[in-house]
């Protein structure tokens, strides 16, 4: 890890780590993510907060605001030894849960029968973003997509559980086209409950589509902080086995306690664990709800695992699993992981330091404008706050690594 980038790390763990810093530091960006401030307080206009935003966390977490600046991030990251990236772009809409209102980085709802039957421009602008950011990776590179960034009109569907507009059908087939051919994957992402049926029924249609032959062009979220999430992949698990074609299945916890209705979810982050790594190691075995050769006769269908998680038992455990299995000719599938940048980058380092097989890990990364992304920067900062232990030892791990640095120098 270069030195300026260490010295960032350790800034942003300082914050993170300590509650007195953290709070204020919270307080203020939520109230920076809320739309249309005025001058002063407009993350784009006002000259000398973006300097400092950009300085500090836009930075951190961020790949960049220009295509110049995103595929300058996106090599750095790959010298670091990593895989690849996954790439995605920032615009999306957050839904909460308790006002019952979705914002933009967005608009309202409310959409007329005339603005769905014409061509939409936030389709069609968010169709031109995912192509941009497409140009940014290469081959064996990751793009993920935040569905809701297309706005309104398919937004609207998504809350009803059903398909977005034709035209955002066509977009995304175009995209996953492009892709394929490309040899790039696809991750969806998962969003807002009050979205992710609809989310979810997209992506299984594509996935029916382009998962062929043994590879996952696309996966779908799951996040293993809901409750009703093992019933969602055992019905996703039986669709791929009737229609034979692979799962691409990321597992993540979830990321929208804030937002989210909570009675949806786990009651506690001990059963959320658990649940995270009874998916992964069922999947990595081949036994999972009820399918695969110890179950009562259901076969496991064709499955590409992707583990996104900071968390280290989980995958240093899994990594481990998927090994033994290799090691003694046990049926397994493949498996890669993820972190998002910026963060858990020890996590990261640990997983390609193994030995043996070396795993496949990805950074994750974000890129638009300052508006666009401090939506995102706030769960970043959210996630933070919530995982005080692992920001503990991040912070102790870093001002390691930097008083090692500057003694020895
Ligand atoms: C590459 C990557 C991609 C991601 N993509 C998505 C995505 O598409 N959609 C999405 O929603 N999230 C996504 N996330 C974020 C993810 O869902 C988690 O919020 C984040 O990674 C923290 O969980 P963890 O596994 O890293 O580790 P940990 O720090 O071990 O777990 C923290 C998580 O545990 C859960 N939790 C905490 N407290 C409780 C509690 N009291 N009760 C129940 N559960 C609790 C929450 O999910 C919390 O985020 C992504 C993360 C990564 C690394």
């Amino acid at each position: 890890m270069p030195t300026p980038m260490l010295l960032r790390s350790l800034f942003i763990a300082t914050i993170s780590s300590n509650k007195f810093l953290l709070l204020p530091s919270l307080r203020i960006l939520s109230f920076l993510a809320v739309p249309d401030r005025t001058f002063l307080f407009n993350v784009d206009r006002n000259p000398v907060l973006k300097a400092i935003l950009k300085r500090t966390l836009y930075n951190q977490f961020c790949a960049g605001e220009t295509e110049q600046e995103t595929r300058a991030c996106v090599k750095r990251l790959k010298d670091l030894g990593f895989k690849g990236v996954i790439l995605t772009y920032a615009k999306e809409m957050v839904f909460d849960f308790k006002e019952g209102s979705a914002n933009e980085h967005g608009t309202a709802e409310a959409v007329s029968v005339e603005e769905e039957q014409a061509t939409d421009p936030d389709i069609e602008a968010w169709r031109a973003g995912t192509l941009r950011t497409l140009d940014l990776i290469s081959e064996g590179d990751i793009l993920a997509l935040k569905m809701t960034g297309a706005g309104p009109t398919v937004t609207k569907a998504f809350s009803k559980g059903n398909l977005p507009p034709k035209q955002m059908l066509t977009a995304l087939d175009t995209i996953a086209q492009i892709c394929k051919d490309r040899n790039i994957q696809i991750i969806v992402d998962a969003e807002s409950q009050h979205w992710q049926t609809g989310i979810a029924r997209t992506t299984l249609a594509l996935m029916r589509k382009y998962n062929r032959h043994g590879k996952a062009v696309l996966y779908n979220t799951y996040q293993a902080y809901l409750k009703a999430t093992p019933d969602v992949i055992a019905a996703h698990m039986a669709e791929a086995d009737k229609h034979g074609f692979t799962l691409g299945l990321k597992l993540v916890r979830g990321a929208y306690m804030a937002s989210d209705d909570r009675a949806l979810m786990h009651d506690t982050k001990a059963a959320t664990d658990k649940m995270y790594n009874q998916i992964a190691h069922g999947a990595l075995q081949q036994h999972l709800f009820g399918f695969g050769a110890a179950a009562s006769g259901r076969p496991f269908p064709g499955l590409n695992l992707f583990l996104a998680s900071h968390n280290r038992h989980s995958v240093l455990s899994a990594h481990r699993l998927h090994g033994q299995r290799l090691e003694a000719g046990l049926p397994t599938v493949p498996v890669a992981y993820g972190q998002l940048h910026g963060m858990s980058d020890e996590v990261s380092f640990s997983l390609l330091a193994q030995e043996g097989e070396t795993p496949e890990v990805f950074k994750c990364t974000t890129w638009g404008s300052m508006g666009e992304c401090v939506g995102y920067l706030l769960r970043r900062a959210v996630e933070n706050r919530d995982a005080v232990l692992r920001t503990k030892d991040e912070f102790v791990a870093l001002r390691r690594e930097a008083v090692r640095r500057f003694w020895w120098s």
